[in-house]
């Protein structure tokens, strides 16, 4: 802070002008920028979010929440790449091999169902960029394909994104304002998409619920150790799974035993879930397709395998 005493009209004409000119630039009004949103606000509430999807495992991730009484919030990509990366892991993943963006039949029609569900679906842009890396208007394209895509399968309009790795700067903010979107970050991470074992997010949990900080927590719908499965976890040739597989039904044990309601993002923040709402849309096979990407300058997918992947610190939510 500047404090200008009963001397500042004997300080020297460079300076006197240098100040005017701070004064200036302080008070021309800044840009509108989008609200960023790390916790809720509705006290015993905590809204469990799964990123990266639509996926393989979220009819059982949302069917599990539903079996337990809870709703879960799903930020979605039009197109990402680490589904066609997971496509290397030997599972059912055939009916996904043409078709694994958004648009894809069965993704399309899994969303819908999670939708349907009560669910909530947020946007985590369409090819999951690091958006500080993209320009205003490639950023546009990012938020706005993504829009559309959720306006064609599900007939809504999110206010709520997610910026893949939790990565944005003042243009996102700004860009991200002009799209009358709300950034949504976390305050309890999970860690299950950089290796965490199911184990260790547990104790992440517990630690979090110890310390009643944790209402928005993150986790990712693409991670099958996340949802279910008996299947170890494999990062660099080591087996990092022990104990029980699964962290999603100890996660929401643990919550609810603490005494918390899963809620949706929405209900944790009592405000709407949607701008609009009109329905899930019939499919156009004209305007329902995955190749019409955004601009190449905006595509950050990873290349090279699952693991170089996963084991890159920087990209990693
Ligand atoms: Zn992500």
């Amino acid at each position: 802070m500047l404090h200008i005493g009963r001397g500042a009209f004997a300080l020297p004409l460079a300076l006197s002008i240098a100040l005017v000119a701070a004064g200036a630039a302080a008070s021309t009004p800044k840009s509108p920028r989008a609200e960023l949103i790390s916790s809720c606000t509705v006290p015993g509430m905590v809204a469990l979010t799964f990123d990266d999807g639509p996926y393989l495992y979220e009819t059982n991730i949302s069917q599990l929440l539903l079996s337990k009484g809870a709703k879960g919030t799903f930020f979605v990509n039009g197109n990402n790449c680490k589904s066609s990366l997971l496509s290397m892991v030997p599972i059912t993943h055939q009916n996904n091999s043409k078709d694994e963006c958004i648009y894809g039949t069965k993704v399309a029609a899994r969303l819908v169902e999670t939708y349907q569900a009560g669910h909530q679906i947020c946007s985590h842009t369409w090819s999951h960029p690091d958006l500080t890396d993209l320009d205003e208007a490639d950023m546009d394209v990012e938020f706005s394909r993504n829009d559309e895509a959720l306006y064609d399968i599900l007939g809504i309009v999110t206010p709520y994104l997610r910026p893949p790795y939790g990565s944005y700067n003042t243009l996102t903010r700004m860009v991200a304002y002009n799209h009358n979107k709300t950034l949504v970050l976390w305050d309890m991470d999970s860690e299950d998409s950089i290796g965490a074992t199911v184990n260790q997010s547990v104790e992440y949990y517990k630690e979090f619920i110890a310390n009643q900080s944790v209402t928005i927590a993150l986790q990712h719908e693409t991670i099958k150790t996340t949802a279910y499965g008996h299947y170890p976890r494999i990062l660099q040739n080591t087996i990092l799974t022990s104990g029980r597989f699964e962290l999603l039904p100890q996660a929401i044990d643990l919550l609810q035993a603490a005494g918390y309601k899963l809620v949706t993002l929405a209900e944790c923040l009592d405000r709407p879930a949607y701008t609009v709402e009109d329905g899930p849309g019939q499919r156009n096979a004209s305007t329902w397709n995955c190749h019409d990407l955004p601009s190449s300058s905006s595509s950050t997918m990873p290349t090279g395998s699952l693991n170089s992947y996963y084991s890159s610190a920087t990209r990693r939510k």
